[in-house]
């Protein structure tokens, strides 16, 4: 899928303006793949329609050009189609919530009830693990190994073998010993058939779960689609758990899973540790199916934020050494503008990664620190190098700050110079990246 939207994409990166004419190609390309994604066509036809009258309609903006517009387009629209935020749990920690992983054979949901498990743990709840799936006895001692990793109970199930009553025996366990989570990890087959999906409905009625977790394997394209399709026919699903997204697959299973379900993508697993696991979040799997990583928030965060000029601005003044005072003022009020010195930073090549230089600023501090330069003169901020301590006391009664803070500013500054300077030193680039080798 990625790379036949990647295709549609290559022809509109040229183009100087978004045209009906020139996006013509790219969506019959876009709506092509999505289809061979057995993407449901009506489904397709609403979403291709909506980019298109997006793109025609979208004004020109000064920080992207026509193509990263129109992948930006897509790239919202799917964010949309995927669910805009990411959807938490339904559960209430004071009462017993029941959690049925369901799915095909392999798809990972053994695997999975472990991870949700130690991830619930960590938010405070008390998880039960319960194997049902009772036909192989190795899917019985392989729950109780995860249990093991986890360090979260399994439900001994004793000489029982039927899925239902284990289930029914588990829940009640779980009320008279206190666990509020009761995760039951059912069987699978190769395929859908019906004994299976009797048996996963008669759980159903008996325990009726909080949550019906879908777990689908995102690396099998086609087979994702059908077995959604089965599933969410036959069972109340409300939501999915795609697995094995640290492999090659990017993500398409998702856009079609959600596509036929309609049901949140709740998790990603993304490797086999227990850690591996995550929140879905529609926008950086959005960025996926297209391929680039998070470049596209990096460009809105540059859109809304800074605009670029500035920025290019001030990197050659660090290049230069010019970094002064009044710089690093408009930085704080840009700051308090946007929130995040973060962002700044990280619109400089090299400055992404200090986190510590924007800890130290909450909203007031830099209220403060702003108070503190603009008590010093013009020169004074031009030059620090002048500002002695006569002129230091001068600052901090003319700003109503303590000496030590405009002691603390001043030696910030110089730190934070000293450290820009080095980061965009290309020898200094260079020697981090042979490092990193
Ligand atoms: P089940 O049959 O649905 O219970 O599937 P399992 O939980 O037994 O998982 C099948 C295989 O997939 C196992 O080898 C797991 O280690 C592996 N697996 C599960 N989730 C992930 C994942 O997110 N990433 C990777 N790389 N492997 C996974
Ligand atoms: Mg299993």
């Amino acid at each position: 899928l990625t790379d036949k939207l990647n295709n549609a994409f290559r022809k509109i990166k040229g183009v100087a303006r978004i045209t009906e004419r020139n996006i013509e190609e790219p969506l019959r390309e876009i709506r092509m793949a999505l289809l061979e994604a057995d993407v449901n066509y009506k489904i397709v036809k609403q979403f291709t329609e909506s980019i298109k009258q997006k793109a025609l309609g979208v004004e020109v903006s000064k920080a992207l050009n026509p193509g990263q517009q129109f992948i930006k387009i897509v790239h919202d629209e799917l964010v949309k189609v995927l669910g805009e935020k990411a959807e938490d749990l339904k559960l209430e920690p004071t009462k017993t919530n029941v959690i049925m992983m369901v799915g095909l054979q392999g798809s990972g949901k053994t695997t999975s009830s472990g991870k949700l498990a130690a991830y619930l743990k960590k938010q405070g709840f008390f998880p039960l693990l319960v194997p049902a799936d009772v036909y192989r006895p190795a899917a019985i001692e392989q729950l109780k190994v995860v249990g093991k990793a986890v360090n979260v109970p399994v439900f001994d199930i004793g000489e029982d073998r039927n899925p239902v009553s284990i289930a029914k025996k588990a829940v009640k366990e779980a009320k008279d010993k206190g666990f509020n989570v009761v995760i039951i990890d059912t069987a699978g087959r190769l395929h859908i058939d019906e004994e299976l999906m009797k048996e996963l409905k008669d759980i159903e009625k008996e325990v009726n779960p909080d949550e019906i977790l879908f777990t689908v394997d995102s690396m099998t394209g086609q087979d994702a689609v059908k077995s959604a399709a089965a599933f969410d026919k036959e069972l109340p699903l409300t939501g999915v758990v795609l697995t094995k997204l640290d492999g090659d697959a990017r993500g398409g299973a998702a856009l079609s899973v959600k596509f036929v379900t309609g049901k949140p993508i709740k998790f990603v697993g993304v490797g086999e540790k227990y850690t591996d696991f995550e929140k879905f979040h529609p926008d950086r799997m959005a960025s996926r199916i297209l391929g680039m990583g998070d470049v596209m928030s990096l460009i809105e965060k540059a859109e809304e934020v800074v605009d670029k000029k500035k920025a290019e601005e001030l990197q050659k003044k660090i290049k230069k050494d010019q970094f002064t005072l009044e710089d690093f003022r408009d930085q704080l009020l840009q700051l308090t503008k946007m929130g995040s010195m973060e962002k700044i930073l990280g619109m400089i090549p090299g400055m992404a990664n200090i986190k510590n230089a924007s800890k130290m600023m909450d909203d007031k501090k830099v209220k403060h620190l702003v108070a503190i330069i603009n008590s010093m003169t013009p020169q004074e901020r031009r030059n620090h190098q002048i500002i002695n301590g006569k002129r230091r006391k001068r600052i901090a009664r003319g700003s109503g700050r303590p000496v030590q803070e405009v002691n603390q500013l001043l030696k910030q500054f110089v730190q934070m110079k000293k450290m820009m300077k080095q980061l965009s030193n290309p020898s200094f680039l260079g020697k981090m990246k042979n490092l990193k080798k």
